[in-house]
């Protein structure tokens, strides 16, 4: 059971015993004042209120949130004491008044110790180290009185009572172990055994108060698994099930009882330190102890047959600066974690003020992006692509926000905020909408184009109605020629979903004459197969590997392997990113179609691009174009 929370309870039943104490006590004072005994009853009541008033000093010592685990022990121990105590002089009581000679006075006492059994078995039913001693205090010197009557019907009752105690005490301990089960299943992940979220959360927030009070710092640490999904979709849910274990078991192994580990759900983690006392060991100290376990989390699994190799992502952030609940604390750390991920993953980030200015600033964003569409900030830029006799064929449809507060503000940053916000829904309806409008003019404009590309998000493509809207523009601006023309630009997030889903989206947008290309090729993981199974028809080769053409040898062969695959399979190829003369011969040269970038033009407006595609003619043949050497 939660230690504190077991604490509080047993804090709540000191008041009830030490009610049902003083007051029917005072009727053992009358008692013995009416059968000549009143001194031993005054002495005894005594005694009771001394012992109920150090109940009550405990009762007020309990301060969760300020006292240590060693404190908390110590309080414990003491309690314990107490209720041995308090039920010993009820105890007392049936022991003065059995003495006597009236039999009255025994009935009365006999009652009062069996009611004290039954209060005892339901009030302290949550601990077994309290109910079982504290059962036989009451219980033996009954069972004893019974016996020493001496006639046949103590043996009885004395049996009787024997049966009594064996009763009180088996339901007592079944009442104690479900409570224990119920706690655990509450507080417990039933995959790993580790914490669940909702203990951590609450473990989190009493920590927060704890290191308030003693200014001290700890820190939490959230790990998720890099790529796990992989292992689920491949290998099977079981498999996974089983990593997942085994990665809890590691974690456990690592950790010292002192920290508190949960699993928050998935494939991540919590970890929550003890307290230290300077704020810049604990960074240290979380640093440090990440790394370790992320050496250990890395070893090879062997589960079945398989050999797995996996890596972390860890989010560390630390406790104790401010009065903030568990969840803003679980948020910054997840948010280091995802930064984690972001920079590569396979690593350790430490949350930070820069980080949360950062997070504060795409707030902003979201907030000023729900208005930009209906301001009119959005506009469309179209950067040429550009056939291997340096002819314009064709162009990208890139947008821009200009915003008053930010300025101008990258499509790499807001795009993500929208799918986020789901604004992508109605972002993108509008992209595509003015992209068909602009081709639909320059084909008024007798402006050919034999290819024109538009970005797709995976959030926007898996939307329900986009492939009825896209059916409904294209039916609008474009004629079957012109959809022929239209290039979906995906990028290897869609492999986020199954394949029988990607192609079934996919194959309704063929059917209106639109066809795909793989954007931002080489960065994410597609396999030959998925290529195989998509119906896609370009590979634009991504820009970071174009940009370190000459600098990096692995980048060429990458390029050149992209290429060659490509013609394998068929599917036109595109180099995005050029920005040197020799970026261009390289690609040249090693056979691909189609290039942009910025060594042939930046992104233009639409005027701009109108003048670029009046101008383009074929500019010499590719030998020229080899040799040339200025
Ligand atoms: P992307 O689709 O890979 O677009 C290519 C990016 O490379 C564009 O950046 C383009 O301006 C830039 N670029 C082109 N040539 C060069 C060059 O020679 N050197 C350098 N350094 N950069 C070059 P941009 O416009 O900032 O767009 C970034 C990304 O934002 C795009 O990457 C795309 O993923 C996304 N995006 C842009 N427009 C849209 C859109 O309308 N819808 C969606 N869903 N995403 C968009
Ligand atoms: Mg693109
Ligand atoms: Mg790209």
């Amino acid at each position: 059971m939660n230690k504190q929370k077991f604490y509080a309870f047993l804090q709540r039943q000191i008041l009830l015993l030490i009610a049902l104490s003083v007051i029917p006590g005072l009727a053992y004072i009358i008692l013995g004042w009416m059968n000549g005994v009143a001194m031993r009853a005054l002495i005894w009541y005594g005694l009771v209120i001394l012992v109920s008033l150090w109940g009550w000093k405990l009762y007020k010592d309990f301060q969760l949130e300020q006292m240590g685990t060693e404190e908390l022990k110590t309080w414990y121990q003491k309690l314990t004491f107490f209720f041995y105590i308090i039920f010993g002089l009820w105890t007392l009581a049936f022991l003065l008044y059995a003495g006597e000679v009236e039999s009255k006075l025994h009935y009365i006492a006999i009652f009062t110790q069996i009611g004290a059994s039954v209060v005892a078995s339901t009030l302290l039913v949550s601990d077994k180290k309290l109910f079982f001693p504290v059962l036989l205090i009451l219980m033996l010197p009954l069972i004893g009185y019974f016996a020493l009557i001496g006639e046949w019907y103590g043996h009885i009752l004395s049996l009787f009572s024997i049966v009594f105690l064996g009763v009180l005490l088996y339901s007592s301990d079944n009442s104690y172990k479900l409570i224990q089960k119920n706690y655990y299943q509450a507080q417990h992940d039933a995959l790993t055994g580790l914490y669940n979220r909702r203990y951590s959360v609450d473990f989190i927030d009493q920590m927060i108060s704890r290191v308030q009070f003693s200014k001290k710092f700890a820190y939490i640490l959230l790990i998720d698994l890099d790529h796990f999904k992989t292992i689920n979709d491949t290998l099977g849910h079981d498999i996974g099930d089983q990593v997942l274990k085994e990665v809890a078991k590691r974690i456990k192994e690592y950790c010292e009882n002192t920290h508190m580990i949960a699993r928050l759900g998935g494939d991540e983690f919590i970890i929550v330190s003890d307290e230290f006392n300077a704020s810049d060991d604990c960074k240290e100290i979380a640093y440090a102890f990440s790394e370790k376990l992320l050496q250990i989390l890395k070893e090879p699994y062997v589960i079945d047959t398989h050999q797995l190799y996996l890596s972390a992502s860890i989010g560390v952030n630390s406790i104790g600066n401010s009065a903030s609940e568990a969840k803003h604390f679980i948020k910054e750390a997840d948010i280091a974690m995802y930064e984690a991920k972001a920079q590569g993953r396979d690593g350790i980030i430490l949350f930070n003020d820069e980080l949360a200015k950062r997070v504060e600033y795409h707030l902003e964003i979201e907030r000023k992006l729900y208005f930009a569409l209906e301001h009119n900030e959005i506009e469309l830029r179209y950067q040429p692509q550009l056939n291997r006799k340096q002819k314009i064929i064709g162009c990208e449809v890139l947008i821009r926000w200009n915003s008053p507060e930010f300025g101008f503000v990258s499509p790499a940053e807001f795009i993500v905020v929208a799918e986020k916000t789901g604004l992508i829904i109605e972002l993108g309806t509008y992209i595509i909408e003015e992209a068909f409008k602009t081709f639909q003019s320059w084909n008024e404009k007798g402006l050919e184009l034999e290819q024109f590309s538009i970005n797709i998000s995976v959030r926007q493509f898996f939307h329900s109605s986009f492939s009825d809207e896209v059916e409904r523009l294209a039916k609008k601006y474009l004629n079957e020629n012109m959809r022929k023309k239209i290039i979906f630009e995906v990028t290897e997030t869609i492999l986020v979903e199954d394949m029988n889903r990607i192609i079934l989206a996919m194959d309704k947008l063929k059917r209106l004459g639109i066809s795909f290309s793989m954007d931002d090729f080489g960065t994410g993981y597609s396999s030959l197969s998925s290529l195989r199974e998509m119906p896609i028809d370009e590979l634009k080769i991504d820009r970071s590997f174009v940009s370190h053409l000459g600098e990096y040898e692995s980048d060429e062969l990458m390029i050149t392997t992209i290429l060659t695959m490509a013609k394998i399979f068929n599917l036109k190829t595109v180099a995005e990113g050029i920005e040197t003369k020799e970026q261009f011969k390289f690609l040249l040269k090693n056979g691909c179609d189609i290039f942009q970038g910025f060594y042939f033009s930046v992104p233009l407006k639409k005027d701009d691009m109108e003048k670029k595609l009046l101008e383009s003619t074929d500019v010499s043949d590719i030998e020229t174009i080899l040799h040339f050497n200025t």
